[in-house]
């Protein structure tokens, strides 16, 4: 296989910095960003609150006890959305191609740069550029693969760069703990644990075959990543991933109720597979084809989310705006662009544990019994959206969403 230089950016602490871009006062003093209310969560903390055992994820309730000190400020998605875009252009007008694997993490290919600058030298340029331009603070590790890059940007951080040159990914490996490699949650993680499996190192001498046997066929992925092994591509940027629904009525319609519930229904399932590929959207637009045939579509950037209690009336009000001839409708259809990874986080400064732990267990019966399990009253009295269409109503099955790569 060819050599690469794949360089992983990821900007520390970014909700936390961004904060302090907004005031300086701020600077070197234990900060948590989350929500504020009695049931809120730590969506990012500074390093100056982890040694108090503070982390994000975590009940802004325990966060006050365990670090009383902190100024603890209520997070804007939208502020964040900002700063990310910022952090993006930059980048683009630097790097051809490169990856926003999510808010505030890139991954760009720098093969081939070496010939003329060094990609060592390039990438620790390209730190500073984005450093002086966005204000933000951002570290990167640089090696042959995206695996070994982003394990080394977690080690250089905070405010740090680190190269793993080749041949020596298996050493850097060796001493971290199995948690570092990507892939390696909670679960897995404990089952290591009980096989007195610590560090990379005893992952790497193990046969794959015997991790196979554990953990089916992630065990394989394991060891090669634990052997720094990792061929995965960049999907560029460029490349904007979407996902779509839409529907064509049997009977040109203006019913007003059917056309939201149909909104609704197409928004909500969407929004799930959002959450179920775990990934955030920041765009999205709604699409309307009148019985003459003529299609309009009107689009909103929004902060990213997840949310169908975020994204939902964003799309009813897009059409409100849009549907302003007065004809039958013939169809309507909702797209999401702009996606980029990411869970609920960005979300957590007006959502509470109830919230979040609604969506967790609504998705989780989606996943048992069909997307059409949980739907919202709203939507009952339309159409159905979904894997299962309904046969009662004489409308033809409707699209199903559909992912673009
Ligand atoms: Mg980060």
């Amino acid at each position: 296989m060819k050599k690469r230089s794949i360089i992983h950016l990821d900007l520390d602490t970014f909700f936390v910095s961004v904060e302090r871009l907004l005031n300086s006062e701020l600077e070197n003093k234990p900060l948590i960003v989350g929500g504020l209310g009695d049931r809120g969560v730590v969506a990012a903390c500074s390093y100056e609150t982890r040694k108090f055992g503070v982390h994000s994820g975590m009940a802004m309730k325990m966060a006050r006890q365990l670090c009383p000190q902190a100024t603890i400020i209520k997070g804007d998605s939208g502020v964040y959305t900002k700063h990310s875009h910022i952090v993006t252009e930059i980048i683009k007008s630097r790097v051809p191609s490169f990856e926003k694997a999510s808010i505030d993490e890139f991954y760009a290919d720098l093969s081939g740069m070496d010939r003329f600058f060094g990609t060592w030298k390039f990438a620790g340029e390209l730190r500073q550029s984005i450093m002086k331009e966005s204000g933000l603070p951002i570290s990167f590790g640089l090696s042959q693969n995206k695996i070994v890059s982003k394990i080394a940007t977690g080690e250089a951080k905070p405010n740090n760069q680190l190269l793993i040159e080749e041949g020596t990914e298996k050493s850097f490996l060796a001493p971290l703990s199995v948690r570092k490699i990507p892939m390696i949650g909670n679960k897995t993680f404990q089952k290591l644990l009980n096989l007195g499996v610590r560090n990379i190192q005893m992952i790497q001498e193990m046969p794959v075959e015997m991790l196979e046997s554990i953990f089916g066929k992630n065990g394989r992925t394991i060891w090669k990543r634990a052997n720094g092994i990792d061929d995965s591509p960049i999907v560029p940027f460029h490349e904007r991933k979407s996902i779509s629904a839409e529907r064509t009525f049997h009977k040109d319609t203006i019913n007003m109720v059917q056309l939201h519930a149909t909104l609704v229904a197409m928004a909500e399932n969407l929004a799930f597979q959002l959450r179920r590929g775990n990934k955030l959207t920041s765009n999205v637009s709604v699409k309307i084809r009148y019985s003459d045939f003529q299609t309009y579509t009107k689009q909103a950037k929004i902060p990213y989310t997840s949310a169908d209690h975020i994204i939902i009336p964003k799309i009813l009000e897009l059409f409100k705006q849009l549907y302003n001839r007065r004809l039958l409708i013939r169809l309507i259809g909702v797209k999401f662009t702009g996606l980029v990874g990411g869970h609920y986080q960005i979300n957590l400064f007006d959502d509470s544990e109830e919230m979040l732990s609604l969506y967790t267990s609504m998705d989780k019966i989606r996943e048992r019994f069909g997307d059409q399990s949980v739907i919202r009253a709203a939507t009952l009295g339309g159409t159905s959206v979904g894997r299962m269409d309904n046969p009662f109503n004489g409308e033809p099955p409707i699209l199903h969403a559909h992912r673009q790569q």
